[in-house]
């Protein structure tokens, strides 16, 4: 249930309004934005009459039941409009959000070594990517293969954002290891593979980092924003929506089918910022370029690529990850898109249109 107030509504009487809800036994919250306030109402609201919570105040514009199972997700709950993820980071605050430049992230599946983290990210900051990313502790699907360095690889990714500036998104797999990859991170990743462990959700809706879900291989678009809801419903409220490609019937040509459709069903939808990565979302280097300007024309407001130094020698996801080269010829032609999109920081290089015809 969302209680819309008048603009203008006196702060006194949202604030009694609160408490005579919360008397009733609901949990509200209060949601300031730009011209309005609105009263989210969590709790057992079903036998709620909305005629009577109108009459509960003159300063009540409507109130309206949100019938999806998510709330603090919904775009309802959030006056119907954005809501942005703002990263502190040593370059300064990234924005990510419907009404921003798309923010891009940009780095190995695994960090591997200290020379390798160290040059990947000098690379991506200069092609104009805001985040290095980068997993020390991965979910690989044998028990056989890297496993990743763990705190080491924590250790080279702080290395890494001394040396870049730039903002790090690493993997957290088990809750044992929040704290310390809480600590590096400036934000936490979660994987396809553990979209639904709802207690790892708790435990990072529970702490301060901004969250990144990603959508799980097999999860419809309620699973996965009820997965954000775990998160919030524990208080953070800075998650942003990752797009990774779902399981489909053909994976003799693609790894995962790239779902560019929710970009604009997310719209409607949720509030949430957007991501999509078309890296996982394709596994193979070749395609990431055109389905990344998809996601950009679709709306998406970041972007997350594998980029690696020597792909043919990665310890995971190889044949996924773009070059140091081919992520900068590529961020020139994504300044096309961006710009056509009103959506790109930097200005477009003089060589971005004849690359992209060439
Ligand atoms: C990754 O980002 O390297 C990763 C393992 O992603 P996903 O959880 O989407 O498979
Ligand atoms: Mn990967």
């Amino acid at each position: 249930m969302i209680i819309a107030m008048k603009s203008g509504a006196p702060t006194e009487e949202i604030e009694r309004l609160c408490q005579e809800m919360t008397s009733r036994g609901f949990t509200p919250e209060k949601i300031v934005g730009s011209h309005k306030v609105v009263i989210g109402l969590v709790g057992e609201t079903r036998s709620l009459d909305p005629d009577a919570i109108q009459d509960a105040s003159p300063w009540i514009e409507k109130v309206l039941r949100v019938e999806k199972p998510f709330k603090r997700v919904s775009r309802e709950f959030h006056h119907g409009e954005a809501s942005e993820v703002k990263v502190p980071t040593p370059n300064g605050v990234i924005t990510i959000g419907e009404h921003h430049p798309v923010v891009v992230v940009a780095g190995p599946c695994s960090v591997e070594n200290e020379a390798m983290i160290i040059e990947t990210a000098l690379r991506v900051k200069a092609a104009g990517a805001s985040f290095l990313r980068g997993g020390a502790y991965k979910p690989r699907t044998s028990p056989y293969d890297f496993q990743g360095h763990g705190e080491s690889g924590l250790e080279l990714l702080a290395a890494a954002r001394e040396a870049s500036g730039l903002g790090i998104i690493t993997e957290v797999m088990d809750a044992a290891d929040l704290d310390k990859i809480a600590a590096v991170a400036d934000v936490v990743q979660v994987g396809a593979r553990n979209m639904q462990n709802f207690s790892l959700l708790k435990r990072v809706g529970a702490q301060d980092k901004p969250v990144l879900l990603k959508r799980g291989m097999a999860a419809t678009i309620d699973d996965w924003l009820m997965a954000a809801e775990y998160v919030m419903s524990e208080g953070n409220t800075n998650v942003i929506l990752c797009e990774r490609g779902i399981r489909t019937f053909d994976r003799q040509y693609l790894r995962n089918t790239i779902d560019l459709a929710v970009i604009p069903v997310l719209r409607t939808l949720t509030h949430l910022p957007i991501m999509i990565d078309p890296s996982h979302g394709t596994g193979w280097s070749s395609y990431v370029p055109s389905m990344a300007k998809a996601a950009i024309a679709a709306g998406t407001d970041s972007l997350m690529i594998e980029v690696h130094p020597n792909p043919s020698k990665a310890l995971s996801d190889g044949p996924q990850s773009l070059t140091p080269d081919q992520f900068d010829q590529l961020m020139k032609e994504l300044s096309v898109f961006g710009h056509a999109m009103g959506r790109w920081l930097e200005p477009i290089s003089e060589d971005s249109h004849t690359s992209l015809m060439a």
